[in-house]
C-alpha cells in the first residue's frame, strides 16, 4: 500500500531557498531524538526537503545512557549514542539536512510559521515538526549526577531490568512514581516509595495498587539528602520528618535510586501560540500529530505524557511527517 505519494520537486515553488539570514524551507524538524529523526525519514521521503535543527543535545535523551535493550531491530541491544548515529545516517541517506542550531523563538501566527534560530537565523517553514523531547526533574543533589549511569535512573521501563532482584528506591508520590515502583516491584526484592509528605499525590487507584503490592514500602515524610556507593549506588540518606521536632537521619541500602517527581517538556517557547496541558505538554488532537495551529505538529516526549518512550515517540514521528505531507498536498 503506498502511503505517501512523493511531492513533485519540479516545481519551484517547493524547493528550499535562501535569502539574506533568512530561509524559506518546506519542512523544518526541531530536535534531534528518536522522533526528530523518524519524522526526517519519511519527510525525506516524501521529498518535502526536512531541514532539521538538532538542538543542545545532538541525538537527544538516549545519548546519555549505556545500553538500550527495548527498540525494535536490536537482537543484542545497542548502546543510546550508536542508536541515535544509525538514525541520523539513515535520515540523512534520504536527504534531510541535519544542522546543530538551537529554535530560541517562534511566530505561528500567519500561514508560513516563522522560526528563529540561534537568535540571528529566521526560518520561514510551510510545515513545523515540533520534536523538542521533555526532561526529567533532578532533585539537584551533587550524588545524582556522580552516579548517573551508576544507580541513579529517571526511567523505571529503561533500566530497570539491570536491577533484577535488587532492593531499589523511588523517589516522588505521584502517578508516575506509584507506576514505577509497582513495575519495579515486579522486577526488584524490595522497592522503597521515598515519599515528602504523608499523603501520596497519586490517584486511588495507583495508590491501592502500590497498598497492595507487598515488596513495596513506603517511607512517609522523607527526603533524600545523599547517595553513597563505591562504585555505584550502594544507599541513599534521608531525613525524616524534616524540620519538626521528631527529625532523624535514616539510610537505606540499595542498589538503584529512580527519580520519578515529574518531567518538564521542552515546550516553552511555544506556548504562547500552542495549546499545552497544565504541566506543558503539547495537546495534539487525539490520534494525530496535529497542533491546534495548521501545519505545526507535535512528536514524542514533547506531546507525550503516558509513555515517554524512544519506540513511541519514533512512532509519533512518523506520524508528524505523514500529517505534514497530507497538510501540503492540501495546500497545492
Ligand atoms: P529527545 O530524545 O528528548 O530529544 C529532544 C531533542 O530536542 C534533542 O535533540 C534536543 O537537543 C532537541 N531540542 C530541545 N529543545 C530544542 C530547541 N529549542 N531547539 C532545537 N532543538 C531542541 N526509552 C526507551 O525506549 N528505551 C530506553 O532504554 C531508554 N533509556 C533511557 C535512558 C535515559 C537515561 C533517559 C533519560 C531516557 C531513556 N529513554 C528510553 C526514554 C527516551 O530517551 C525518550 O523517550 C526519547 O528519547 C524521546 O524522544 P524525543 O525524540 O521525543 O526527544
Ligand atoms: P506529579 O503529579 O507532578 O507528581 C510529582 C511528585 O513528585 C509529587 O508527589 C511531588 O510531591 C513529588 N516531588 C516533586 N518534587 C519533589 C522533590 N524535590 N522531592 C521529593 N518529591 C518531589 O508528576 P507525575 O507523577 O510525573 O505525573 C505527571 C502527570 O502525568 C500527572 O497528571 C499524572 O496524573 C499523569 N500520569 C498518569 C499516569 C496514569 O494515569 N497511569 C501515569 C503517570 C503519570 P508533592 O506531592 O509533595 O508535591
Amino acid at each position: 500500500m503506498e502511503i505517501f505519494k512523493p511531492l513533485d520537486l519540479q516545481s519551484d515553488n517547493q524547493k528550499n531557498t535562501i535569502t539574506g539570514n533568512s530561509e524559506k524551507v518546506r519542512c523544518l524538524i526541531i530536535g534531534s531524538g528518536p522522533a526528530g529523526y523518524t519524522a526526517a525519514i519519511y519527510a525525506a521521503r516524501a521529498n518535502l526537503n526536512p531541514v532539521m535543527y538538532t538542538g543542545l543535545q545532538m541525538g537527544g535523551q538516549l545519548t546519555t545512557t549505556t545500553e538500550v535493550d527495548n527498540f525494535p531491530g536490536y537482537p543484542e541491544g545497542v548502546t543510546g549514542p550508536e542508536m541515535m548515529e544509525d538514525l541520523k545516517k539513515q535520515a540523512e541517506r534520504f536527504g534531510t539536512e541535519v544542522r546543530f542550531g538551537i529554535a530560541t523563538a517562534v511566530d505561528f501566527s500567519g500561514k508560513t510559521h516563522k522560526v528563529t534560530i540561534d537568535d540571528n537565523k529566521l526560518i520561514e517553514a510551510d510545515t513545523v515538526i515540533i520534536s523538542t523531547g521533555a526532561t526529567a526533574k533532578y532533585l539537584g543533589l551533587e550524588a545524582e549526577s556522580k552516579y548517573a549511569g551508576m544507580g541513579v535512573s529517571a526511567c523505571a521501563t529503561c533500566d530497570g531490568f539491570f536491577y533484577k532482584g535488587k532492593d531499589v528506591a523511588v523517589v516522588g508520590g505521584g502517578d508516575t512514581a506509584a507506576e514505577e515502583a509497582t513495575y519495579l516491584a515486579g522486577l526488584c526484592r524490595k522497592v522503597y516509595l521515598i515519599v515528602r509528605r504523608d499523603v501520596l499525590r497519586a490517584s486511588k487507584a495507583m495508590q491501592d495498587r502500590v497498598a497492595n503490592t507487598k515488596n513495596i514500602e513506603i517511607l512517609w515524610e522523607h527526603q533524600t539528602i545523599d547517595l553513597f556507593g563505591e562504585n555505584g549506588v550502594e544507599g541513599a540518606t534521608l531525613v525524616k520528618k524534616k524540620g519538626t521536632p521528631a527529625e532523624e537521619i535514616v539510610k537505606i541500602k540499595i542498589d538503584g535510586f529512580f527519580l520519578a517527581i515529574g518531567h518538564t517538556p521542552n515546550s516553552e517557547i511555544f506556548k504562547k501560540y500552542l495549546e499545552t496541558d497544565a504541566v506543558g505538554y503539547i495537546k495534539t488532537i487525539p490520534g494525530t500529530s496535529k497542533t491546534n495551529v495548521a501545519g505545526v505538529f507535535a512528536a514524542g516526549d514533547v506531546q507525550d505524557p503516558h509513555y515517554r518512550q524512544a519506540v513511541t515517540a519514533a512512532g509519533s514521528g512518523c506520524m508528524a511527517a505523514i500529517d505534514a505531507e497530507r497538510y501540503l498536498s492540501e495546500l497545492k
